[in-house]
């Protein structure tokens, strides 16, 4: 990333604090530190973006802010090296559970083991309790929780890291001032359930680079910034309040592995589940539904994929979309403006498969519509614009021979879609029956004066 955004122009200052920053009508000036000289100096700027994670001093300056819960629970999680091949042999996964009559230590009762480089290098999580204060994280106590995890009094084990975090349910209502954007952690924090993390912060920088790359090339007005705030802050409440929930969502399946009063409460769940009375077909019920719960964090599609924009950037339809099947589970495909546009496979004219979310993108507009949309080929030519790319679904360089396209999306064949940077879908037109080449122009000026300008 370094490497290519350093080839664009970019230049970095490592070693280098952010201090605070001042905005007025025309820029932003920024005060920085160098930690290695220790020269305090300031830099003039049109934007600044305060990407500096979950303690984001960027945030607080602009005078914005998260709120909810912070510190809600903590969790230890520490690095090691230990071969653990012939554990996971048999069932190789990039993350184990686990419940054993001793490792019911911390405050979850189940230990986790995520395999970072297979099957050699390891984080073992556990839960602390925060009222009882800072945990005990000294060598010998960490290595007895892994090898009570792992099950093996004799693992060799080297630590290379140990740390803590807490879990925080919190997000920012605003994003942006004027000219200060914040994104990632700094505005969503929240558990790693469901692995919402990094994803939602790289679509927040996707967000927002093309639209900053549009008024910095005059391409767009500033008031475009505005819809960052307005699509992101939406999908950063609903991944911090998902991520939380999944977290929640462990109470049933900790209750079925735990009997409260027994001698050992984890011992007497396990031994529930070989009982052939009532109980334990209770028990098994009880423990399928739990895991049943638990497709909301490790098979929920529909979670991210669904998300949908409204905005000054989008030309929203004014018919709420139907949601056919769970709306967190399952992906639901549409070319509706504000959402992604969807998956289809087409065949190149070389004869290689490639993904319709491939033909979009790279900085540009893209205009999507089918051999009969001629009209809109023509339209778009008549304007000219340096950053919109055409794209006939059905020529011979974007064959839709399994008809993939066809059936997903949703417009005629000469309907056409917009396509921004990003990906997602700033208008559609779902026939263009009876237009002509200058409505179609006048169709599409009017979409991009809308979607770009003041
Ligand atoms: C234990 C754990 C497990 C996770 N697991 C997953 C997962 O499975 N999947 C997933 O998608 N995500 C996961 N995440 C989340 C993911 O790591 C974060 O969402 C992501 O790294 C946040 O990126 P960011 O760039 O916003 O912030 P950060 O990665 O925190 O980067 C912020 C940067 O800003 C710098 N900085 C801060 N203040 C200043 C300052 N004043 N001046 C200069 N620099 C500053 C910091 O040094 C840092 O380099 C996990 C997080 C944790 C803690």
């Amino acid at each position: 990333m370094i490497n290519h955004a350093r080839q664009r122009g970019a230049t970095y200052a490592f070693n280098t604090e952010y201090l605070r920053h001042e905005e007025d009508k025309n820029g932003v000036t920024v005060f920085l530190k160098d930690h290695l000289t220790q020269h305090e100096y300031s830099v003039r700027t049109k934007y600044l973006i305060g990407a500096d994670g979950a303690n984001s001093k960027v945030l607080q300056n602009a005078g914005l802010s998260v709120q909810g819960e912070l510190a809600r629970a903590g969790t230890v999680y520490t690095l090691f090296e230990a071969d653990l091949s012939q554990y996971t042999a048999h069932r190789p996964s990039i993350l184990y559970w686990i419940c054993s009559p001793d490792a019911a230590f911390g405050e979850i009762g189940f230990g986790l083991l995520r395999a970072i480089k297979p099957w050699n290098q390891w984080i073992a999580g556990w839960g602390f309790n925060i009222k009882d204060g800072d945990p005990d994280l000294s060598d010998e106590e960490v290595i007895k929780k892994i090898r009570t995890l792992v099950g093996d009094p004799n693992l060799e084990i080297k630590i290379l890291n140990k740390s803590t975090w807490y879990v925080n349910q919190a997000y920012a209502h605003q994003y942006s001032t004027d000219r200060v954007f914040c994104a990632g952690d700094a505005v969503h924090r929240h558990p790693p359930s469901s692995g919402l993390g990094l994803n939602t912060c790289v679509q927040d920088a996707f967000n927002l680079a093309w639209k900053l790359s549009y008024v910095l090339k005059g391409y767009a007005d500033q008031r475009l910034l505005q819809s960052f705030s307005l699509e992101r802050a939406p999908v950063g409440k609903q991944i911090v309040l998902r991520a939380n929930q999944s977290r929640l969502d462990y109470a049933p399946l900790q209750k079925v592995f735990r009997i409260p009063g027994a001698e050992n409460p984890i011992a007497a769940g396990i031994k529930n589940f070989r009982d052939p009375s009532p109980k334990g077909v209770e028990a098994r019920l009880a423990a399928q539904k739990a895991l049943e719960l638990k497709q909301y964090e490790f098979n929920a599609q529909g979670v991210e994929m669904n998300q949908r924009y409204e905005s000054n950037a989008v030309i929203n339809e004014t018919e709420p979309e139907v949601w056919k099947r769970d709306k967190d589970l399952y992906l639901q495909a549409t070319t509706r403006p504000g959402a992604k546009i969807p998956h289809a496979w087409l065949i190149n004219r070389k004869g290689y498969k490639l993904s319709t979310l491939d033909i979009v993108g790279k900085g540009d507009f893209t205009l999507i519509t089918g051999l009969s949309g001629q009209l809109w080929v023509q339209a778009a030519k008549k304007l000219n614009l340096s950053f919109l790319q055409i794209r006939v679904i059905g020529s011979l360089e974007y064959q839709d021979p399994y008809c993939e396209w066809q059936q997903r999306r949703e417009i005629q064949e000469n309907g056409v879609l917009l396509v921004r940077p990003d990906g997602f879908i700033a208008w559609r037109v779902m026939q263009a029956d009876g237009f002509s080449v200058q409505q179609a122009q006048t169709q599409l000026e009017n979409a991009f004066t809308q979607l770009l300008s003041s």
